[in-house]
C-alpha cells in the first residue's frame, strides 16, 4: 500500500489560530483526504511549536507566569480549532513532549558525529518575531519587515553553528528542474538564489540564562537549542523518530510540507542540510546507497490579506475562523479559502467575496441541482431513483449537450490529477465548469442540462426521457460528493444522504473503483430534499 505522509508547519502558541494558519491547515486536510479516498495510508500531523521566547512573551502578556500550563491550554485552543474546522488530523506534536526530546537528542549527536557542530562567538541583529537573525541587507529602515514594531536585539554570545555552507552544492542539486523539491516554480528560483549567493552557516544555539526556555544541548547545560532546528525535527519525532523505528521506517520521508512562504528558507535550506548531515551518523535517515532521505516536496503557498489590508495585530483585522462557521458553516469557509485563491500565490480575505461565492457557487449551482434532481425524482417517480433502462426512449434533442458519462469520466481524471499536483483550487474550478467546456459534466454544464431538458414539461409527453435524464443527474451527484469530499467532508456526506446512499459504506470503496458510471442503484428510496447550503440572512453576515 502507498503511503502519504504530509503535514502542516507546526505553529507558535504566542496566539490563537489565524486565518492565515487555517489556510495551510485546511488545504493539507483536503489533500490527506484525497488521498484517502485512494485509500493510501495517509498520516497527516500538525502541532505546535512550543520552545519559543515568543510563547513566553505572550504568557507573559496575559499575566500567567507557568509556561507549562500556558503551553498546555494553549495547545488545546489550537487542537481544538481543528476539529471545530473538521480537520482530520492523525497526530499532533507538542514540541515539549518527551517523544520529540528524545529524536531531538539524537539527531543533535548524528550531526555532531560529521563534524558539522563547532564553537563559535555570534554577533548579530536578532528579531524575537521571526525568531531568526537578520542581515542588513533583510531589513527595511531598519527594522524586520514583518515584524516593523518590534525592536531588534543585538545579541553577541557563545553559540554552536551549523555549517550550513558545507552542503551549498548538494542543495542546488536538489532544486535542480524536475526534483519538484520545492513548489511552486518562482519559489524555487528565490530559495536557488538564496543558496547560491547568501547562505552562511547558522547559530544553532543560545545561552540558556539570555533565552530562559528551549531544549538543552546535550553534554552543554548552559546552552538550549535554536528554536528552528528543534522546530523542523518535529517532522521526524511525530513519527517516531527516536521512539519508533518500525513506525519511522514506514511514513519516512515526507511525500508533502506544506508550508507559508515567509519560512522556506528554513524548510527548503536548512532543513534538507541538517538531513544530509545527520544522515551520515543516522542509517533511519538515508537510503541503501547512503545518500539523505529527503522529504519529497515543500510546497510554499502565499500571504493573505484581509480586504486588501495586511493582517496587523493593530489594524485589528485578524478574523478567527472559528467565528466565521455560525454564518458559513465550516464547508463554505473551507471551500472559498480553497477556491478563491490560486495555490501558491497570494491572495486576498474579503466577507463580500466569501458572501459571493456562498450564494452562486454553493446554494445555488450545488445546492440547486442536487435539490432539482432529488425533489422532480421524489415527484415523477415514486421517491425513487428512477430506472434509465426502463426503455430505450429517445433523449429530446438540445442544444449543448450535457455529457454525463463520458464527460464525468473526463472529469473525474482531470480533478484527481488537479488533487494530485496540490493544485486544489485547479480541482474546485474543474468540478464547476468540467474538464472540457464545451460538452463537460460539471456543475454548471449539469444545471445548463435542466434548463436546455426542462424535465417538468416534458415528463407528461415522454416521461421515460425524463427518467433518463434524472438518473443521469442523480449518479452525477454521486460523482461530485466524491469529487468535493476532500475539501467539503460535510456537504458530501449531506450529497450521499440525499440521493439515498450512505456516506460510511460509499466511502469504503476506492476511488477509481467507485467513479464508475452507473453504480447508484434505480429503485433508491429519496428522502424529503433540504437546503444544502441555506440562503444567508442578511442580519446574519
Ligand atoms: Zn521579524
Amino acid at each position: 500500500m502507498n503511503k502519504f505522509y504530509i503535514t502542516t508547519p507546526i505553529y507558535y502558541v504566542n496566539g490563537k489560530p489565524s486565518i492565515g494558519h487555517t489556510y495551510t491547515t485546511v488545504a493539507a486536510d483536503a489533500l490527506a483526504r484525497f488521498h484517502r479516498l485512494k485509500k493510501e495510508d495517509v498520516y497527516f500531523v500538525t502541532g505546535t511549536d512550543e520552545n519559543s521566547q515568543k510563547n513566553i512573551q505572550a504568557m507573559e502578556a496575559t499575566g500567567e507566569s507557568d509556561p507549562e500550563v500556558y503551553l498546555a491550554r494553549m495547545a488545546a485552543e489550537w487542537k481544538q480549532t481543528w476539529r471545530d474546522l473538521d480537520i482530520s488530523i492523525d497526530d499532533f506534536i507538542r514540541t515539549s513532549e518527551p517523544r520529540h526530546l528524545a529524536g531531538v537528542e539524537r539527531f543533535w549527536n548524528a550531526v555532531k558525529e560529521t563534524g558539522d557542530i563547532y564553537e563559535g562567538e555570534y554577533e548579530g541583529l536578532y528579531c524575537v518575531g521571526c525568531e531568526a537573525f537578520k542581515a542588513t541587507s533583510d531589513l527595511v529602515e531598519d527594522r524586520c519587515p514583518l515584524h516593523p514594531n518590534k525592536e531588534l536585539e543585538t545579541l553577541k554570545e557563545k553559540n554552536y553553528f551549523f555549517r550550513l555552507t558545507k552542503y551549498r552544492e548538494e542543495l542546488l542539486k536538489l532544486y535542480e528542474a524536475g526534483n519538484d523539491f520545492v513548489m511552486p516554480e518562482s519559489r524555487r528560483h528565490e530559495i536557488r538564489n538564496y543558496v547560491a549567493d547568501h547562505l552562511s552557516d547558522i547559530s544553532i544555539s543560545r545561552e540558556k540564562k539570555s533565552v530562559g526556555i528551549g531544549i538543552p544541548v546535550p553534554g552543554d547545560d548552559s546552552q538550549v537549542i535554536y528554536v528552528w532546528f528543534d522546530a523542523l525535527i518535529n517532522y521526524l519525532t511525530a513519527i517516531g523518530y527516536g521512539t519508533d523505528e518500525t513506525k519511522f521506517e514506514h511514513l519516512w520521508p515526507a511525500d508533502l510540507h506544506l508550508v507559508g512562504k515567509e519560512i522556506i528558507k528554513f524548510h527548503c535550506a536548512l532543513w534538507p542540510a541538517m538531513l544530509m548531515s545527520a544522515a551520515k551518523n543516522d542509517p533511519l535517515l538515508r537510503e541503501e546507497n547512503g545518500s539523505a532521505k529527503l522529504p519529497k516536496q515543500v510546497f510554499a503557498h502565499g500571504f493573505f490579506t484581509i480586504d486588501g489590508q495586511k493582517i496587523s495585530k493593530s489594524l485589528g483585522n485578524a478574523i478567527d475562523p472559528r467565528a466565521l462557521v455560525p454564518t458559513y458553516g465550516f464547508d463554505a469557509i473551507r471551500y472559498y479559502l480553497l477556491r478563491e485563491i490560486p495555490f501558491g500565490e497570494d491572495g486576498d480575505f474579503s466577507h463580500t467575496r466569501l458572501q459571493e461565492r456562498y450564494t452562486a457557487d454553493l446554494a445555488n449551482t450545488l445546492g440547486n441541482l442536487l435539490n432539482r434532481a432529488v425533489a422532480m425524482s421524489r415527484k415523477y417517480f415514486d421517491g425513487k431513483v428512477p430506472d434509465p433502462f426502463v426503455t430505450q426512449a429517445a433523449l429530446p434533442e438540445v442544444s449543448g449537450e450535457w455529457s454525463g458519462k463520458e464527460g464525468l469520466d473526463a472529469l473525474a481524471v482531470a480533478v484527481g490529477k488537479a488533487y494530485e499536483h496540490t493544485r486544489v483550487d485547479h480541482a474546485l474550478e474543474l468540478i464547476w465548469s468540467g474538464a472540457d467546456r464545451a460538452h463537460g459534466a460539471g456543475l454548471s454544464q449539469a444545471n445548463k442540462y435542466i434548463e436546455d431538458t426542462q424535465p417538468f414539461k416534458l415528463v407528461k409527453e415522454n416521461p421515460e426521457a425524463v427518467g433518463r435524464i434524472l438518473y443521469a443527474l442523480l449518479e452525477a451527484c454521486r460523482w461530485y460528493a466524491w469529487l468535493l469530499h476532500p475539501v467539503m467532508p460535510q456537504a458530501s456526506k449531506q450529497i450521499f444522504f440525499q440521493i439515498g446512499l450512505n456516506e460510511e459504506k460509499e466511502l469504503s470503496e476506492r476511488w477509481d473503483e467507485a467513479l464508475v458510471w452507473g453504480k447508484l442503484k434505480a429503485g433508491t428510496p429519496l428522502p424529503e430534499p433540504r437546503p444544502l447550503f441555506p440562503r444567508l440572512n442578511e442580519e446574519s453576515t
